[in-house]
């Protein structure tokens, strides 16, 4: 089976892949009490935007399996003309070594941040000090000395660009998404390996439907979904695709591939 997904890739001209939740790793990071505990912490200071951040920091401390299945995945596409889309927005995706022109995470991540209040062109990125101070914070669980400044306009507080904030400001991502359905128009016809890796139905429209039409749609693709509960494929798909119902972090660090 897995030998046929690599032979699958080898193969195809172009690869359409999608990174979904299981990349969060909750169910390891929430058995963690000190995880616990910030993120009742963030709760309670209604700073929902920081669970991505501390999600990242978690996995970078004491559990680096969901990076390390990404970094690999990345190094497996290196040579191929590929386009990823991410729902995880908690930045281990963009530090995987995908290509920067090659991937989009239109729920934002922890590398950007924006006014709570939403102002026009409050979009900016994050600095490398700002992200070691607030990480540094997160180790104290001090979530309420956490501060990005205040925007230049309102004088509102800065918050991570990413839908856990109330007013997310799509500016982040939507210069990413214009390239990405450009690609994706180059994909009609030609052999595509659509690859779909732990995307559950949070957000379905962003990666889960429409993927599912593109597979449909192109004669020439294939489609893998790899999920370890929301595995089945559609009537549709049945056909020329391949469910593999296992964690999407585990297939990728077990397999050959
Ligand atoms: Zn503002």
């Amino acid at each position: 089976m897995n030998a046929d997904i690599k032979a699958l890739i080898e193969d195809a001209q172009l690869v359409l892949v999608g990174i979904g939740e299981e990349f969060y790793d909750f169910k390891n990071a929430k058995a963690n009490a000190e995880y616990r505990a910030a993120v009742e912490k963030i709760e309670a200071k209604n700073k929902m935007w920081l669970i991505p951040l501390l999600n990242y920091h978690y996995i970078q401390k004491n559990n680096p399996s969901a990076r390390e299945a990404l970094k690999k995945l990345a190094h497996l596409l290196s040579d191929k003309n590929y386009y990823v889309v991410s729902v995880c927005a908690n930045g281990l995706t963009e530090k995987a070594g995908f290509k920067r022109d090659r991937l989009v995470s239109p729920c934002g991540s922890i590398f950007k941040l924006q006014c709570m209040n939403h102002c026009e062109a409050s979009v900016r990125d994050i600095t490398e000090t700002e992200l070691e101070e607030a990480c540094g914070k997160l180790d104290k669980n001090a979530i309420e000395e956490i501060s990005f400044g205040k925007c230049p306009t309102c004088g509102a507080e800065m918050c991570l660009n990413n839908v856990y904030t109330e007013k997310y400001d799509e500016n982040g991502y939507l210069p990413d998404w214009n390239i990405y359905t450009k690609w994706l128009q180059g994909t009609l016809n030609r052999k595509l390996c659509v690859l779909e890796l732990g995307v559950n139905l949070t957000y379905p429209s962003v990666i889960r439907w429409p993927f599912e039409k593109v597979g449909f749609y192109n004669q020439k693709a294939s489609f893998v979904r790899v999920n370890e509960k929301l595995y089945q494929l559609t009537e549709d798909l049945k056909d020329k695709g391949i469910s593999i119902p296992k964690n999407s972090i585990d297939w990728l660090l077990e397999e050959d591939l």
